[in-house]
């Protein structure tokens, strides 16, 4: 959610910013703007829209020419997207860019107008800006201490002085940012992908810690000025991955990264035929003592966590509750001591994730985060880490973090099982056999991709659908409607079968285009019945099955078939044609699908 950059060294830093800027669209943002040191005075351009617009008007209006600066991308939450209240924020004495939610932001705003400050947008931040510029004396260093005793909430900042013309300042507080450091040249940046090209170094600044960063030199300091010594990090991401390839967007790209970014997560996890989590720290002694499993997400990765449940709880006989993370924080769980929670996110900084983790650890509960960006904040503060790697994510609309999650609660599912000593060694190394055969499986079914656009070309007009399936089935159908709504704009819902005649069968007329996932044999039967109970309603259906499965033109319109694999592992399949489906409509219409309108990728805001 929202793009910092900082860059200070001999390029051209407008450039260098906008660049960067543009690596991190894919976090979503309203307005974008660059505060950069000309001739020893802080020049700002900002402007409402996309980085494009403040291209243009830096083409009519000049662009500051310089080698010292920050930009912002910004996702509103406090005021509209307006130029006004785009970042940076501040003055010619101070500017800053901001990521995150100032809490207290209203009591520092009254309390600086009653010292004759006068506050031009309606944003959070340019409370912080104001502070800095009421606080400072001269010391930078000083000034931002004080100005983290003052301030409550989130904060990745990145900050300019007109005293120092040469450095960036930058602190953080729960929202990410790192520090990249180049050869002769260093930056900030919300994550790796505007740095990959210049450099693989990097620091990861951690809660508190104040960044001063010249061209030549990083040195990071606690608010008491006491130097600290930092790891350098090295990105493994390559800029390739960053890039399009060819594809006409990115998350038609991710689709089709999906069997090699599920091989490079599991294989590291499988020893001898045997799924292997030691490695996470997760042994089986933690398993086979582990009493309650909750999964805590948002969005997708709860999703993603909904299968699991369905796999974890029939293999290991283990009771486990997914709990959308924004609810669970404040429905005062019942987790104790002996409790494993699982925290999925792809961007590791999820807010409400994080909050639920804090939650989970205070009550002493052991927790585990499934996470994609390493070093990121969750992944650091549970108590143990298992790392998806799916390599950065530029869609917004999440499809390879997705199968990756899935493929990480199959192999969850199946050692717990076995540490619970309710499969034996041999039915666990077959199902995770069967596991590492799922990215051969999913190549074949990305050649289903005509075939998905034709229905596809079915749906564009349509104002809702709806997805139904039985258990397993049931949880995939729920992100093929949430990847459909996401990027297309169409409504859809997606429903347990056997509950539409409960109600929302009253919803269904030739208008309503139902897409039913029918992969679990013991289900099919009536899964199928309710499919012709819809079908009789007029509704145009669309069935994704195995192949083998017997379905006739009078039950479904269109058919997806699927190759044959086990019932259990069919969703890490069938999540393939849902993506294509969500995706080639939302295409056909002409949606911005990579960035759709009102979301953001990592959402770091409660
Ligand atoms: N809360 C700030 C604003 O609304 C920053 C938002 C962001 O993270 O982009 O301006």
């Amino acid at each position: 959610m929202c793009g910092i950059v900082g860059y200070v060294g001999d390029k051209d830093c407008a450039d260098v910013l906008v660049d960067g800027l543009k690596k991190l669209e894919y976090r979503g943002y309203d307005s974008a703007g660059i505060a950069v040191f000309q001739n020893g005075e802080i020049e700002v351009e900002k402007s409402k829209g996309k980085l494009a617009d403040l291209e243009n008007k830096m083409k009519n209006e000049g662009k500051p020419s310089g080698h010292c600066g920050i930009g912002h991308t910004r996702w509103a939450t406090h005021g509209e997207p307006s130029d006004i209240n785009s970042h940076p924020h501040g003055n010619k004495r101070v500017s800053i860019v901001h990521n995150g939610i100032i809490e207290n932001y209203k009591q520092i705003k009254d309390f600086l107008t009653g010292k004759g400050y006068v506050f031009e947008s309606e944003t959070d931040t340019e409370t912080v800006a104001k502070l800095l510029d009421y606080l400072y004396d001269g010391n930078p260093i000083e000034t931002l201490s004080k100005m983290i005793d003052k301030v409550r909430g989130s904060y990745a900042l990145g900050i300019l002085f007109k005293d120092y013309p040469d450095t960036i300042f930058a602190v953080r507080k729960e929202s990410p940012l790192i520090v990249g450091l180049g050869e002769n040249e260093n930056f900030i940046a919300s994550d790796v992908t505007p740095i990959l090209k210049y450099t693989r170094k990097y620091y990861l600044l951690e809660q508190d810690e104040i960044a001063i960063i010249k061209k030549d030199s990083v040195k990071i300091v606690t608010p008491e000025n006491e130097e600290i010594t930092k790891e350098v990090l090295t990105a493994d991401w390559d800029v390739d991955a960053a890039e399009k390839g060819g594809y006409a967007h990115f998350m038609l790209k991710e689709i089709n990264e999906q069997p090699s970014k599920i091989k490079t997560t599991i294989s590291p996890r499988i020893q001898d035929g045997m799924p292997y989590l030691e490695e996470s720290g997760i042994t089986m002694e933690m398993l086979k003592n582990s009493k309650r499993i909750f999964i805590v997400a948002c969005g997708t990765a709860m999703h993603a966590g909904m299968v699991g449940k369905y796999v974890i709880e029939s293999l290991a006989r283990v009771e486990v509750t997914v709990d959308i993370a924004s609810e669970f924080r404040y429905r005062n769980p019942l987790i104790e001591k002996g409790d494993l929670v699982i925290l999925i996110s792809q961007s590791g900084e999820t807010a409400d994730t994080y909050a639920a983790l804090k939650l989970a650890k205070e009550r002493g509960a052991t927790t585990v985060s499934v996470v994609n960006v390493k070093g990121s904040t969750i992944a650091r503060e549970a108590d143990k880490v298992i790392y998806t790697h799916a390599g950065p994510e530029i869609s917004v609309a999440s499809t390879k973090a997705y199968s990756v999650q899935l493929s990480i609660m199959y192999l969850f599912a199946f050692e717990l099982a076995y540490a619970k000593e309710k499969i034996s060694k041999e039915r666990c190394m077959e199902l995770t056999k069967q596991l590492m055969e799922v990215p051969d499986k999913l190549a074949e079914v990305l050649e289903l991709k005509e075939r998905c656009q034709f229905i596809a070309s079915r749906l564009v007009n349509a104002e809702s659908l709806l997805y139904i399936g039985r258990g397993l089935d049931y949880a995939l159908s729920m992100e093929g409607s949430l990847k459909l709504k996401e990027i297309s704009y169409i409504h859809s819902e997606s429903y347990a079968a056997g509950e539409l005649k409960h109600g929302t069968i009253s919803l269904v007329t030739e208008d309503m285009p139902v897409i039913a996932v029918a992969t679990q044999s013991n289900l099919l039967e009536k899964t199928i019945s309710n499919v012709k109970e819809v079908k009789a309603r007029g509704a145009k259906v669309t069935v994704i099955c195995k192949e083998g499965t017997e379905i006739g033109k009078d039950v479904a319109n269109h058919l997806v078939t699927l190759p044959a694999m086990e019932d259990m592992l069919m969703p890490m399949l069938a999540a393939v044609p849902m993506q294509y489906i969500a995706y080639y409509t939302a295409a056909l219409k002409g949606c911005d699908v990579d960035q759709p309108r009102n979301l953001a990728k990592s959402v770091t805001v409660e």
